[in-house]
């Protein structure tokens, strides 16, 4: 019997995808390459509230809590961003993962570890490792494989328009435990971060397209440190897919290009694009009906939900990529102005940033700086 949803990759994306489709009854098989789900850890663990109510699992992966964040620039212009109130929490992510994977394979979903899938003929997958060769032959496939998607090579999708390599390390450092800190300078493709996973203990890390290793060694030598416990490395792709389904096949999260350009967050799109994936496999599953047309549902939901902010975030990435120092000092200096960092407080939201840019928009210290972003006719997008 072939099996109603496969999934490859038990990372947040699809273990969420396994979930939402074993509860509603269909049979689920999901497939991970590596023996330990979880590992290796992929992420900086700095989740928004809403990011991580939607992994639905307990506090435990709960590390530490975050109100605000302070931007340091390397001309030494500061602003701190201080809500008063949680915005997120930071979290062990082997954990969320684990967790998240016990709850779907609760609810019925099967898992198969140690196996990497190879190969796609027709409604079948080619899979090796500790089971040996296999084949299983599903109704809909979720790609939800990450950021180098066997799948999506495999059919030759288009990818997402840009890859970036990040490093991260977890040292002992003094730290006020609520701010996450933010160097824009130390890696000028992307940002550079050092995020409180308690006291006396920061995660350094940052992400971009060139030096990145030299980068990485100068921000660890300008925090004195010495060694380092857990040393993180990993991918992350920006810019959308062109397509996101075909061939009976759904791809969501990272294997879609999902991770916010923004912040390079990817856990909060990837859940709810393969809620929506999982959504449209139902659907599918109930009618027979697993043509392009019916699969296009997907791309619909997840436009509908957050497909503009991507878009939004992909020009913001444009716009940060072109920026010198000092024009990002004068951002910053223009930032301070209390009417405008009120309105980060109230507006801001790390995994919708649309609104805030709309309310930026409307304040006369900002147009001259968000000029390059209303010229490209972002108000469109708003
Ligand atoms: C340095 C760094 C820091 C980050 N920090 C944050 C952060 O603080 N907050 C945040 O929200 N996001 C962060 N991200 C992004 C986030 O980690 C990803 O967006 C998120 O993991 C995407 O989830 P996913 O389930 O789509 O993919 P993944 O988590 O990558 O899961 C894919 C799974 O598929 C498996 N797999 C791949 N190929 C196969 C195959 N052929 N067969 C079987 N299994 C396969 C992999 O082993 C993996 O388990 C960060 C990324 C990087 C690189």
């Amino acid at each position: 019997m072939p099996y109603d949803v496969i999934i490859v990759g038990a990372g947040p994306a699809g273990s969420a995808a396994a979930q939402t489709c074993a509860v509603q009854g269909l049979s689920t098989l999901c497939i991970e390459e590596h023996g330990t789900i979880g590992y290796p850890v992929q992420c900086a663990g700095l989740l928004s509230n809403a990011a991580f109510s939607e992994c639905r699992i307990t506090d435990r992966p709960v590390l530490n809590r975050v109100s605000g964040a302070r931007v340091i620039t390397g001309t030494g212009s500061e602003i701190l961003i201080d809500a008063k109130i949680q915005k997120a929490v930071v979290v062990d992510r082997a954990a969320v993962d684990r967790e998240m994977a016990e709850s779907a394979a609760e609810a019925g979903a099967e898992y198969r570890l140690k196996t990497s899938v190879y190969g796609v003929e027709g409604n079948t997958v080619l899979t090796r490792g500790a089971y040996g060769h296999e084949e299983h032959t599903f109704k809909i496939l979720i790609a939800a494989d990450g950021p180098r998607s066997t799948i999506a090579r495999l059919y030759g999708m288009d990818r997402a328009k840009v890859f970036l390599a990040g490093i991260q390390a977890d040292i002992p450092h003094d730290c006020d435990p609520r701010f996450v800190e933010i160097y824009p300078d130390a890696s000028p493709e992307f940002f550079a971060w050092s995020i409180p996973t308690g006291p006396g203990r920061i995660r350094i890390g940052l992400c971009g397209q060139t030096r990145v290793r030299k980068r990485f060694a100068e921000l660890i030598k300008k925090f004195g440190a010495a060694s380092t416990t857990h040393l993180v490395t990993g991918t992350l792709p920006l810019g959308l897919m062109p397509r996101t389904y075909g061939h009976r096949t759904l791809f969501v999260g990272d294997a879609a290009g999902f991770a916010k350009p923004t912040s390079g967050g990817g856990v909060y799109t990837g859940i709810r694009s393969a809620r929506h994936a999982a959504a449209t496999a139902i659907g599918c599953c109930e009618h027979g009906i697993f043509d392009d047309p019916a699969l296009a549902e997907y791309e619909r939901r997840w436009q509908a939900d957050f497909g503009r902010e991507l878009e939004l975030g992909f020009r913001l990435f444009g716009m940060r990529q072109k920026m010198s120092e000092e024009e990002l000092a004068g951002i910053i200096q223009a930032l301070r102005e209390p009417s405008i960092l009120a309105a980060i407080i109230e507006h801001g939201d790390m995994d919708r940033p649309g609104r805030l840019i709309k309310k930026l928009m409307l304040n006369p210290g900002m147009i001259p700086l968000l000029k390059p972003l209303i010229l490209s006719g972002i108000r469109s997008f708003l």
